[in-house]
């Protein structure tokens, strides 16, 4: 239902936190985070934010890159298992999703051929472990691939310990904003979670991703083509 992402030269999980607070209006069942920092550290949530803020003050969260969500369960349950992020199962991968996966089921059933486990009865989580399929070194090209086998609506957020200074986001039918912040680039499904950081946005179209970094932000067709878009300075206070 919510998603927010950090890279930067600052701290992440108080961004992350700061926007998913921003976002409750939307509704959710579920919180959670992931913050990258060498390895992955991912803490989520049934309830209220107040439930995961409890919980994460028995984890060191200090980190620059980050991922964090609140869910509205459309497949599986409430619970601490189904709330995002979700992780593969080396727990180099971590993946964000707002949206359904329409063929989950399908593309469960080849990942299960596969030998892949699955944590978790939701959609989301056979973006993750298809992620871990595609993975070659590139989470760019990995994302294209994943994108090419799911039907949908989405936003997404992914991250991997191989390449600790980026992340990957895409987006079709469900909405996702990127900030450009003093400090790094920041990612919401909506802009509330992003104005008491920036008010400097590119709005993704669909069928588009963007490749973020402290220092850069790429926007790409799902066939590679490079994208050139306007920066839009959202016009009003909060
Ligand atoms: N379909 C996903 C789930 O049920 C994501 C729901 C959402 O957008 O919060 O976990």
């Amino acid at each position: 239902c919510g998603i927010t992402a950090y890279v930067g030269h600052g701290e992440a999980l108080p961004f992350l936190m700061q926007g998913l607070a921003r976002l409750e209006y939307r509704g959710y069942d579920s919180a959670g985070v992931t913050i990258l920092n060498e390895k992955l550290t991912t803490v989520k949530r049934k309830g209220r934010l107040a439930n995961l803020e409890e919980e994460l003050k028995n984890y060191d969260m200090t980190g620059h890159v980050g991922i964090g969500h609140t869910r509205w369960a459309t497949h599986g349950v409430p619970s601490n298992l189904n709330s995002h992020p979700h992780t593969n199962a080396k727990n180099t991968l971590s993946i964000v999703h707002n949206g359904i996966i329409e063929n989950y089921k399908e593309l469960k059933e080849i990942l299960l051929s596969k030998g892949y486990t699955f944590q978790s009865e939701t959609d989301s989580e056979v973006v993750v472990q298809a992620l871990d399929y595609f993975y070659d070194g590139d989470l760019m090209e990995a994302m294209k691939k994943v994108l090419n086998c799911i039907d949908g609506s989405y936003a997404l957020c992914a991250i991997s310990t191989h390449e600790p200074d980026r992340i990957v986001v895409a987006k079709k039918d469900s909405p996702l904003v990127i900030g450009k912040t003093k400090e790094g680039y920041v990612a919401a499904s909506d802009t509330p979670a992003l104005l008491a950081y920036t008010k400097d946005v590119y709005f993704l179209e669909d069928n588009e991703l963007a490749l973020l970094t402290a220092d850069s932000c790429d926007f790409y067709t799902r066939t590679g083509e490079s994208v050139t878009k306007e920066l839009t300075t959202i016009p009003y206070d909060l």
